[in-house]
């Protein structure tokens, strides 16, 4: 059955009109501001002061790009979508169609308008990611990217954006007008695509995720004076999680990843073994909800940007700095790992030439496009490659389901074995291995595989290959600071409290592990999410013993003098 847009059966949640009571009530988190007819209200790239209740007037919202309305705000409607949560640079343009008077709400007061007025905060809420879940559909807001939809870089570039929840437009300079009349305007050859064309006005030739993050305002310059009550490293279940409950609880958090959020779960086409979604749910969309409410309650978001190294305050001896990849610093009481794995690779000497556009690690909607009507080979039997199996058998027209083992029922669940039994179009082979991939000037056109006790190779005309083989921790950095791991370089932490009290801590006070990144964890989304819970009861534990022992010195330093 065809799904409606949201945009349609979701209007009245998405465009709610709030009663003057309740407008009322917003007053005291707000000021009162004045905009005169014609004047710009939001400009898209331009940060965003806050939300926006309009009082009198009303304000048109529309594509930065086309010009195309999407709503008009008139009195009791408010102005904002989740960059008015954080303060990032606004989407869309706003500007009064007549004079307006609204009250604006910084976003640090409109995250203490969540937590006083839950029922009006949890109707903003719901607003704001409905408006973005709106423009993420239509493709409104958001960078332009120039190049063709099976270019590397572009796969690269729209799956960053797309597992950031960041909306965005990508023209094809083959066959769209606009795409060729900016090529003209920033004087870019083919060759030098893909090009990205920020709200800013901005071009960047083929930037790396950084670049790009920076131009549309993702990720933020770092407060280095500031001295958080924990940093945590990693963004996926057990990160989030840890951050939701830490900043809840109140204490200052501040969680960096390299990538994007949600880790490995934000891969996971559907999940469905996560309590409480019984028809399963997207990973992406399950780690969206969590990125959201970890900023509802202030949890600040450093993405992407990687932690290298970690060390002493030479300032404050019982605080950390960790230093990130962008050359930026982080000072923090206490440090939550929470770094999970990294997909393996193939051993195959070519693999480099066709990963990106040719060998995926993820099977998301912008893979799928790719290999359409196609066959395609997917390697691994756990549940990743289960679940990866399924999806694609929607859109390809074979999937080859390529198995080392003698079975997949000693490492995938039951009910993803009987799903793959019920699919006409997968095939699995077992005790199978791909040995080749072929290819010119990084096109992969054949793959083929053997398998035990058949002496000959099978090749197929395949372009496309998905690899879910298990993941390994990439924890060398904590090495230099003594953080100890087991032989496979998972992180040595206990989940029950040991004689030092702290659960998850790691051989290093003060620095703790969860999730996937440590030794004997259950390597499950919900397994991951309870640690990073359980993780924030150490830590105030771990901060009550720092400012016990700092005002012990304190008072001694205190009656000496
Ligand atoms: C495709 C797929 C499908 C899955 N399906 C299911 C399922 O259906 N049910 C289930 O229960 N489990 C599933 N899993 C497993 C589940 O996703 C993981 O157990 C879970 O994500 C682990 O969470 P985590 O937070 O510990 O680590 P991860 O999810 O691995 O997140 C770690 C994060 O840390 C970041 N990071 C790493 N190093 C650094 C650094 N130095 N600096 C900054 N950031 C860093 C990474 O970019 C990443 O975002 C699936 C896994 C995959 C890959």
């Amino acid at each position: 059955m065809a799904t409606r847009p949201t945009m349609e059966s979701r209007r009245d949640q998405m465009f709610p009109l709030l009663a003057p009571q309740e407008i009322d009530r917003l007053r005291r988190f707000g000021e009162i501001r004045h905009y005169a007819k014609g004047e710009m209200v939001l400009s898209a790239g331009k940060d965003v002061e806050g939300l926006l209740v309009i009082l009198s007037g009303e304000v048109r919202i529309a594509s930065h790009h086309t010009n195309d309305e999407i709503v008009v705000h008139a009195p009791g409607s408010f102005l904002g979508e989740l960059a008015h949560l954080s303060g990032r640079p606004s989407l869309v343009d706003g500007q009064a169609v007549s004079d307006v008077e609204a009250i604006l709400i910084a976003p640090a007061h409109l995250r203490e308008v969540m937590v006083a007025e839950a029922e009006i905060g949890e109707r903003i809420m719901r607003a704001l990611i409905l408006r973005r879940v709106r423009l993420l559909e239509q493709n409104v807001g958001g960078p332009v990217i120039v190049g063709r939809a099976d270019n590397r870089d572009v796969l690269r570039l729209e799956g960053f954006l797309a597992r950031n929840g960041h909306p965005h437009e990508r023209l094809d300079p083959d066959a769209d007008g606009c795409a060729k009349a900016l090529l003209e305007r920033f004087h870019v050859s083919p060759a030098e695509l893909p090009i990205v064309v920020c709200a800013n006005g901005t071009m960047l030739r083929n930037p790396s995720e950084n670049a790009l993050a920076r131009c549309i305002g993702l990720t933020r310059a770092v407060d280095s004076s500031k001295l958080y009550d924990a940093a945590i490293v990693g963004s996926g279940p057990a990160g989030l999680a840890a951050a939701v409950y830490g900043a809840s609880e109140g204490l200052s958090v501040i969680v960096i990843d390299c990538r994007a959020f949600g880790g490995q779960a934000g891969a996971s086409a559907r999940i469905e073994n996560y309590l409480g979604f019984p028809t399963g749910i997207s990973g992406l969309a399950l780690m969206a909800r969590a990125y959201n409410q970890a900023q509802k309650f202030g949890a600040e978001m450093i993405i992407p940007d990687e932690v290298r190294s970690i060390g002493r305050d030479t300032e404050d001896g019982d605080a950390f700095v960790l230093l990130l990849a962008s050359g930026q610093s982080i000072r923090a009481r206490s440090v939550v790992i929470a770094s999970g794995a990294e997909y393996r690779r193939l051993s195959l000497d070519n693999l480099p030439d066709y990963e990106g556009a040719h060998v995926h690690y993820w099977a998301s909607p912008l893979e799928a496009r790719l290999c359409a009507g196609q066959e395609v080979a997917l390697v691994g039997a756990g549940n990743s490659a289960g679940q990866g199996a399924v999806y694609l058998s929607g859109v390809a027209s074979k999937v080859w389901l390529i198995v080392r083992g003698k079975s997949l029922d000693a490492t995938m669940s039951r009910y993803l074995c009987d799903r793959i039994a019920a699919q006409p179009n997968i095939e699995v082979l077992v005790e199978t291995e791909i040995d080749a991939l072929e290819g010119k000037d990084g096109v992969l056109d054949h793959v083929s595989w053997r398998s035990a006790g058949n002496a000959e190779t099978v090749r197929r005309a395949i372009s496309h290959v998905f690899l879910f083989i298990g993941a390994a921790p990439n924890t060398g950095w904590l090495a230099q600071f003594g953080v100890e791991r087991d032989s496979k370089g998972f992180v040595l932490a206990e989940a029950l409290a040991g004689e030092n009290r702290f659960p998850f801590q790691t051989s290093r006070r003060g620095i703790f592990a969860v999730g996937d990144v440590r030794a004997a964890s259950i390597k499950r989304v919900a397994a991951a999410v309870g640690e990073g819970a359980q993780v924030v009861s150490a830590l105030h534990a771990w901060l009550a013993d720092v400012r016990d022992a700092s005002s012990a010195v304190a008072s001694t330093f205190g009656a000496r003098t």
